[in-house]
């Protein structure tokens, strides 16, 4: 057997440390004759799955007992217009920053259930930074603030926040668990698993609960209503459980590893090491201004577009899975979330500097 660096946007390389141990548990989930796949998400078995994973979660992010974690079905997309549905009650508008390809996603949905101010964007600018905090066209009343801190396609990444009265939604499904955050600072929080958390099939959700008393139980959904999510503890119907349980492996892994402060900082590093090679070379580009660069998602293009099947079939022989850019911009991607080693990226560097100096 030998695995690749995997540098795929998402589903993305879980550690390994965590497919093996799913692996020895997987036929006899601790004595108990089946397998998590096939255990009632009744069962006490389940129930405690359920219950670590929660707590680490919080533990990890040190998340306010003011705040509900959920566990949601339906991909980060369904949650695009699971968000106004729940949230925009009496109000009749939400603001939204448009600052990449899944901004603008999340603004499309909302359109369908209320006008939406774009209160800031930067479609302008080929999505290469950010907007400025005190340019933003704020509508006070609106019922939240939603933006996307990092595009998972454009490479862009930004921390701080603006400053507003307005609840703050973020979609954080390419930044959770690989920098600390003040989650105190948002309203919602809410993350698709396949990236820094486990497989696919489940978002972590963070909700403030003062905002779940805005969700309309008569009229949404039963199981797209946030305050039926957290009344029923995530398990309206059957939740995605051996989802929900990677994730809980993986949990206690980052936990290992000094939990999200010290991977912060190996992220950092892997992020400082990618772009300097980029910066250094002749042949690779990034196009993001610097201080907006994201830590977890690394594109970047070849000043000869003609070299850019060759390289990624000569990677691929080399064992670095998945550098295409993203369908939509073409190019090439490096995603290094929690699971890729430094290894990786030092295996990613000597790569592209051996192919530099032999195709250019
Ligand atoms: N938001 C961001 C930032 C993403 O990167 C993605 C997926 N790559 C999504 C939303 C959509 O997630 P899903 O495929 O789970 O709907």
């Amino acid at each position: 057997m030998s695995r690749s660096f995997n540098f795929c946007s998402g589903p993305a390389a879980l550690p390994e440390a965590v497919l093996k141990k799913a692996q020895s548990e997987l036929l006899d989930w601790h004595g108990a004759g089946v397998s998590v796949m096939e255990m009632s998400h009744r069962s006490s078995e389940f129930t405690s799955i359920l219950e670590s994973a929660k707590t680490r979660l919080i533990r990890l992010l040190d998340i306010p007992s003011n705040y509900e974690v959920l566990f949601v079905q339906g991909g980060a997309s369904t949650l695009f217009a699971q968000i106004p549905a729940n949230f925009i009650a009496d109000h009749t508008s939400a603001c939204y920053l448009d600052t990449g390809a899944w901004s603008a996603k999340a603004i499309k949905e909302a359109k369908k259930y209320t006008n939406v101010v774009v209160s800031g964007s930067t479609k302008d600018k080929n999505y290469t930074t950010v907007p400025a905090w005190d340019s933003l066209n704020l509508d006070e009343n609106a019922a939240y603030l939603h933006l996307t801190p990092n595009e998972t396609i454009g490479g862009v990444e930004f921390d701080d926040l603006p400053e507003t009265d307005l609840p703050i939604i973020a979609d954080l499904s390419s930044t959770i668990l690989s920098r600390s955050i003040d989650v105190s600072k948002y309203g919602m929080i809410y993350a698709g698993a396949q990236k820094n958390v486990g497989p696919a099939g489940v978002v972590i959700c963070i909700v403030r609960k003062d905002l779940l008393e805005r969700c309309d139980n008569d009229r949404l959904p039963s199981t797209w209503s946030f305050a039926n999510l957290a009344k029923n503890n995530s398990m309206i119907n059957t939740p995605p459980t051996f989802a929900i349980y990677l994730a809980d492996l993986v949990f206690e892994w980052l936990e290992g590893q000094g939990g999200v402060e010290a991977i912060e900082k190996v992220n950092e590093a892997k992020a400082e090491r990618l772009y300097r090679a980029i910066d250094e070379s002749k042949l690779y580009s990034n196009p993001i201004e610097l201080k907006y660069r994201s830590r977890m998602n690394v594109p970047f293009v070849l000043a000869d577009e003609s070299l850019e099947s060759l390289f990624l079939q000569e990677s691929e022989e080399a064992g670095l899975k998945t550098l295409a850019g993203h369908r939509s911009v073409g190019g090439m991607r490096a995603s290094i979330y929690n699971a890729m080693p430094m290894e990786g990226v030092d295996a990613l560097i000597k790569f592209m500097q051996d192919f530099e100096m032999r195709h250019y």
